[in-house]
């Protein structure tokens, strides 16, 4: 059983009525642990949106505004010369959360290092709803996170294939259908040893079509595909006149130990991948994409900065600077 809010404020009646010293000390702990992490701090909310960026009015967009009084949670107030009323955090995916910086800090921390979102959960102190809620933020700002991805050089490419839910499994005559059905959806994985690309590719074996219309935006002519020789490829290595190192593990014990060798990056990148969905086992695979560009934001940091802070504190920045409004009710219905 995992701490909810509800066994949080039932262990905390516990401090009042148990006489033993260690374990009053222990709740107390835990008591201010929670109390750093559900206390609203507009102030440092705030604090962090004038760092990061130049405030603006959310209702036209103008830089022409003065200062008017307080918020009854102690930030700065501005009216526009348009008439509306707003304060830093009004433009920003935090508007209208009661939130505190401390939880979104530790909460993305636990995302970042690739722990399911329930484990997150735990760690910041919250509600899995919230922890949804927030899920779905994280998912907005890093949207179009991969679109800009262009690969040159030497660059690994596989498919690799996750199931969908038993209940959305469409059977033939009842019985269940076998290998790259239409019950898998594939997953284009590129890897160039600078960028990692992952995106959905529709279900079962790709057509050449799809697949072209998937990666090519994402690939620098004539640069070099290290691959399996799978007979889709064909399409990107023709049009974005492509060299081709291709291995192919079925001609025997040599041609196989070769393959396994060369291709090992990429081999690599489809079992770390696999490894973080199945952390996030039960989700919507509607939206795989959602944690294609997760999985993708998390490995290209980590190329960039071994350290995790690096990453977390990217997306804290991304969150602050994004615009987008999403209200809570529209997630959780
Ligand atoms: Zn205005």
């Amino acid at each position: 059983m995992s701490q909810t809010n509800k066994s949080y404020r039932k262990l905390f009646d516990v401090l009042l009525s148990d006489d033993d010293l260690v374990t009053k000390q222990l709740i107390k702990n835990i008591n201010e642990e929670y109390d750093k992490h559900h206390q609203p701090n507009f102030k440092a909310i705030e604090r962090n949106v004038l760092e990061i960026r130049e405030i603006n009015c959310p209702y036209c967009g103008s830089f022409s505004f003065v200062s008017n009084g307080h918020t009854k949670n102690g930030t700065q107030r501005y009216r526009c010369s348009c008439g509306k009323v707003f304060s830093a955090a009004s433009n920003s995916l935090f508007f209208g959360t009661k939130v505190n910086i401390n939880a979104w800090h530790s909460f993305i921390e636990g995302i970042v290092s690739e722990t399911s979102t329930k484990a997150a959960c735990i760690k910041a102190k919250i509600s899995y709803t919230t922890g949804h809620y927030w899920m779905k933020k994280i998912f907005k700002v890093l949207e179009n996170f991969q679109n800009n991805i262009v690969m040159n050089g030497n660059i690994y490419l596989d498919e690799t294939y996750v199931g969908v839910e038993e209940s959305k499994e469409k059977k033939i005559y009842n019985k269940k259908m076998r290998g790259l059905s239409k019950n898998k959806i594939c997953i284009v994985l590129m890897n160039n040893g600078e960028h990692v690309l992952a995106i959905k590719c529709g279900f079962g074996r790709p057509k050449e079509d799809k697949y072209y219309q998937t990666c090519w935006r994402h690939i620098k002519e004539g640069s070099t595909l290290i691959h399996d020789e799978e007979h889709v490829h064909n399409v990107l290595i023709k049009e974005l006149n492509l060299k081709s190192r291709a291995y192919n593990a079925a001609g025997g014990k040599i041609l196989k130990e070769l393959a396994m060798k060369e291709l090992q990056p990429i081999n690599d990148e489809c079992r770390k991948l696999k490894y973080f969905l199945s952390k996030h086992k039960g989700i919507d695979k509607d939206n795989i994409q959602d944690y294609l560009n997760l999985y993708s934001f998390i490995t290209n940091c980590k190329m960039k900065d071994e350290n995790l802070y690096f990453a977390s504190n990217l997306l804290l920045k991304l969150l602050f600077l994004a615009d987008a409004k999403i209200k809570f009710r529209d997630v959780i219905k």
